[in-house]
């Protein structure tokens, strides 16, 4: 396989486990990222503190050899657990043979990936770069810098753009003809609360599981932080009679707490200023299609498929499309047309189908989990 020039715009998650899959291939990397260097700075993520890991994003993490390292930042969650409005407490193990899912820190594992990647010698990352535009003929990206306004032509043989659900490389492809795209933001928005460790540093509740408070059109949910902590996530209506519009005022939410989650607000001791002060986020379903132009230019991640969080498989499916795509690449040599087309025509039914299924599951964990019949069906499922 010949060397190849690959740009990479967006070191995310799935930007920085591209660049190490690239880098094994013997490809020359260049990795443009938007934020300054998060192993330096503290920043906002803006997005989920921690987030669950499934068997397809190991996959991918073993492909490169950093499935141990990331195992030793991981907590095994092995089931649901279910608060009533009464506190009461109920067990879903997730499997019947120990099986989990795992609780990791979104900026340990992206800071973890992009330390993997900088091993590479043919790899190098840049920060405080924004691409903002594209030669989809060419895969010329040009990347401004933030801080020195200053932009940076960078010539390649191949561009991939990572760069997240509001990418700018797919801006640049929705303007061409037959590209389809959609845009949709559901009517849920959320907000993240924690419950810290107790003082010797345990948890105060079961710490290998997911906890779920399913309240009908609302949830609350909580995952394990290893410091001891849960970082915790209200997913409201942005808008209607029960809402982020009408629980408004730091008095209401402490009220409406206090009736429907009773339990997480007694163990929530920073509750006031976070509800105070952690913003309202959207939560976006993006669908595109072609996820490749003229065998040069590609999209991978959220910046082809973003999803809501409900079945916990964003990052996982993006990072599927980093296996695929080498699964791929190693059948086809040289020849990019195929590699890129092949590899969109085989993700995209299973993006798709992704994003059908999170959306569904918002509906059984908000609602079904915490239903009488539900409950009694996982019961008689597990015997
Ligand atoms: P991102 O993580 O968005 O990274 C994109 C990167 O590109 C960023 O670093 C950004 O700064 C950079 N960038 C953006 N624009 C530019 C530009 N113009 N130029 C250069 N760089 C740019 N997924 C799971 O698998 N499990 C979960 O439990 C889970 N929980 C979630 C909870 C919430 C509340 C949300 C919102 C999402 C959750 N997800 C989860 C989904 C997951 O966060 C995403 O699927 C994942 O982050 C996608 O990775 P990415 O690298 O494609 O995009």
């Amino acid at each position: 396989m010949e060397n190849k020039k690959v740009t990479i715009a967006g070191a995310g998650l799935v930007g920085s486990l591209l660049a190490c899959y690239m880098a094994k291939k013997g490809h020359d990397v260049k990795v443009y990222e938007r934020r300054p260097d998060m192993r330096k700075t503290t920043i906002d993520g803006g997005r989920s503190i921690n987030l669950a890991l499934s068997n397809r994003g190991w996959k991918a993490l073993e492909g490169v050899g950093v499935a141990d390292e990331v195992r030793k930042m991981a907590i095994p969650m092995y089931g649901r657990v279910m608060h009533s409005r009464e506190g009461e407490l109920t067990n879903q193990p997730y499997g019947l043979n120990g099986e989990a899912i795992y609780s990791v820190s979104r900026g340990g594992l992206n800071a973890l990936l992009m330390d993997e990647a900088e091993k590479h010698s043919n790899v190098s990352i840049d920060f405080d770069q924004q691409c903002t535009r594209v030669n989809l003929e060419t895969a010329e990206a040009s990347f401004k810098s933030y801080s020195t306004k200053e932009i940076t032509k960078v010539e390649g043989d191949l561009l991939f753009g990572t760069d997240g659900a509001f990418s700018a490389v797919r801006s640049s492809m929705v303007k061409t003809d037959r590209f389809n795209y959609s845009q949709q933001y559901i009517e849920h928005g959320y907000k993240e609360l924690s419950i810290p460790a107790n003082a010797d540093g345990t948890h105060k509740m079961e710490k290998e599981a997911l906890h779920i408070w399913p309240r009908g059109s609302y949830m609350l949910i909580a995952l394990p932080n290893p410091d001891g902590s849960f970082t915790c996530t209200l997913f409201f209506a942005n808008e209607g009679e029960t809402s982020f519009e009408t629980v408004n005022t730091l008095e209401k939410a402490r009220a409406f707490f206090k009736e429907h989650f009773a339990d997480a607000l007694e163990l929530m001791t920073n509750f006031d200023e976070e509800w105070e002060n952690n913003p309202v986020s959207s939560l976006v379903i993006i669908r595109c299609f072609p996820w490749s132009k003229n065998g040069k230019v590609a999209l991978l991640g959220d910046a082809s498929h973003a999803i809501v969080p409900f079945y916990g498989q964003g990052m996982n499916s993006g990072f599927e499309d980093c296996t695929v795509l080498e699964e791929i690449m190693s059948q086809h040599g040289d020849d990019w047309n195929t590699i890129l087309k092949e590899f969109e025509t085989q993700r995209k039914p299973d993006a798709d189908a992704i994003a059908d299924l999170a959306m569904r599951n918002f509906v059984e964990m908000r609602d079904l989990t915490g239903n009488a019949d539900f409950l009694l069906r996982k019961k008689i499922e597990a015997k």
